[in-house]
């Protein structure tokens, strides 16, 4: 059994931003625990062809660690750079045990201590627990009639196999959202046939990609440049909170209208048009960004399956289709996303009494500051329940949760204390709050079913409101919210 004081599941931004954070307080002992063979998360994972990031870089960055990027929006193997170089700049491989999958959680409410069991690592005991496991970390694959059965490669975008030549071969890519959307482009030139299965169109808006030149580089490594580019993009994207949330005028105006000028240009055929163009609000599911989706979509060597024509089984050879086609396949890649409500925590965690966290998010996740459960003493989830924003950085939120969490152990620090915990009103008075602003948003009120929601229909997933809003929640930190032990 291995004791730190804070223990930290993950090594995605999340869990490298506690650890910085985390010294900044003065305190040292912490370990990040990594089900993986290596660190990094989400960008050292996702490493699928065309896989880019689409919030400007010099935004999607730690605040404290501003970098030299070749483009505004930076491409995969530059994110896993920079995620490299935060790990060798702050030490944190020293700090990292690797293939730790940890499997359960649990509050020893004598000891004030959480005991975390791994798969292979053993236990490990911490006076506190910060879960960044990431809510799109584990990858869903929909159960498929005959999905066993198909005899040709099949893979997820999450876990793309570099071994396989998909070049000049017959490709499957199920699932047009934001990898799907990034997958098809950068393939189809390559393979013979490509098939594309879409359950639902999204509202694609172009990219402004932008390279760097070697001048514009110079001068973006002066910080005070760098940080002034990082205000202008924040505030210019924190504007269409405006139209997300309180006018769905303004978002056909600017984006509606921008979206379907993309379609017709880059569209000619009707019939394909149609198919590519959605009947619920635009912003209610992630928009996507990207010039080249429809241009490929337009290929001769590429099929795009929709409506009637989605997938009935797959069988040893193909994908046989709702209206009786036979697809011959050679690869099937599943653009089918993750379970960001099961993701939020990735094992069970049993708090204060016995309690379920499972079981106290039935209905739905919820939490405090989407950071603090009653019943779970000193444990933290990082993108945790309304955390996520559509417009923005999540890494913004992910440093601004780690405002209330640095506070919330300094003030337990001060205190004398061993534990804190959220008041059961807190909660579900921050909770109403969230679920009352939600209602105006595009996410509730914009006519889609999207994995921003919950079975019930709960947006679970998005903060209602401007960036800031949910900065200066997470910053003022008050004690009588929270009951200390
Ligand atoms: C393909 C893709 C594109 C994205 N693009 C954008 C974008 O453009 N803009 C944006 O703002 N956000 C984007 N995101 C969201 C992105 O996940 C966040 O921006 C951010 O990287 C989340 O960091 P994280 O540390 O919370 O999670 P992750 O980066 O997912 O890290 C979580 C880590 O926890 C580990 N872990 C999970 N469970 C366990 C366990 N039980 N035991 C031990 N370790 C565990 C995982 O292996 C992983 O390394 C994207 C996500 C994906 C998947």
């Amino acid at each position: 059994m291995k004791q730190s004081k804070v223990l930290i599941i993950g090594s995605g931004f999340g869990g490298l931003s506690a650890a910085i954070e985390l010294r900044k307080i003065g305190v040292e002992d912490f370990v990040i625990l990594e089900r993986r063979s290596f660190m990094g998360g989400t960008w050292c994972q996702n490493t699928y062809p065309g896989a880019q990031v689409d919030v400007q870089s010099p935004l999607y960055s730690l605040s404290s660690e501003l970098y030299d990027w070749s483009e505004i929006f930076a491409p995969q193997a530059e994110l896993k750079a920079y995620t490299e170089h935060i790990i060798e700049k702050h030490g944190l491989r020293a700090k990292t045990i690797l293939e730790a999958n940890v499997t359960r959680a649990d509050w020893d409410d004598e000891q004030k201590q959480w005991i975390v069991r791994t798969e292979s690592k053993g236990e490990f005991r911490g006076q506190y627990l910060i879960n960044a496991s990431g809510p799109l970390s584990t990858p869903v694959i929909p159960a498929f009639e005959g999905r066993e059965s198909f005899q040709g490669a099949q893979f997820h975008t999450n876990d793309w196999d570099h071994g396989y030549d998909y070049k000049g071969k017959r490709v499957a890519v199920i699932g047009s959202g934001a990898s799907g959307a990034q997958v098809i482009p950068a393939i189809a030139e390559d393979v013979a046939e490509l098939h594309v299965f879409q359950r639902t169109p999204h509202w694609v808006m172009p990219r402004p990609d932008y390279h760097f030149n070697k001048l514009e580089r110079a001068v973006l490594r002066n910080k005070l440049v760098h940080r002034l580019l990082r205000i202008i993009i924040y505030w210019i994207l924190e504007s269409r909170v405006i139209a997300f949330k309180y006018s769905k005028a303004l978002m056909n105006a600017f984006a509606k209208s921008r979206a379907l000028m993309l379609l017709r240009w880059q569209v000619k055929d009707p019939a394909l048009r149609a198919k590519l163009t959605p009947d619920y609000t635009i912003g209610c599911k992630r928009i996507i960004l990207s010039n080249r989706l429809y241009p490929a979509l337009c290929r001769d060597n590429v099929t795009l399956h929709a409506d009637g024509e989605g997938i009935r089984r797959i069988t040893p050879t193909g994908i046989e289709t709702l209206d009786g086609t036979h697809v011959d396949l050679d690869l099937i890649v599943y653009a089918t996303g993750f379970n960001p409500t099961e993701g939020i925590t990735s094992c069970p965690v049993i708090g204060r009494n016995g309690a379920m966290l499972a079981k106290f998010w039935e209905r739905y996740p919820r939490a405090y500051m989407g950071t603090m459960m009653p019943g779970f003493p000193n444990f933290f989830v990082i993108t945790g329940p309304n955390t996520g924003i559509g417009h923005t950085s999540a890494i913004f939120i992910i440093e601004s949760q780690m405002r209330y969490i640095m506070k919330c152990i300094r003030e337990t620090q001060k205190r004398g204390m061993h534990a804190v915990e959220v008041l059961d009103q807190a909660e579900d008075r921050y909770t109403t709050m969230i679920h009352s602003e939600m209602e105006r948003t595009v996410w509730k009120a914009g006519g889609c079913k999207s994995w921003y929601q919950s079975e019930d229909g709960h947006v679970i997933a998005m903060f209602p409101g401007f960036s800031f809003t949910f900065r200066r929640l997470t910053g003022r930190f008050k004690p009588d919210h929270h009951a200390f032990a």
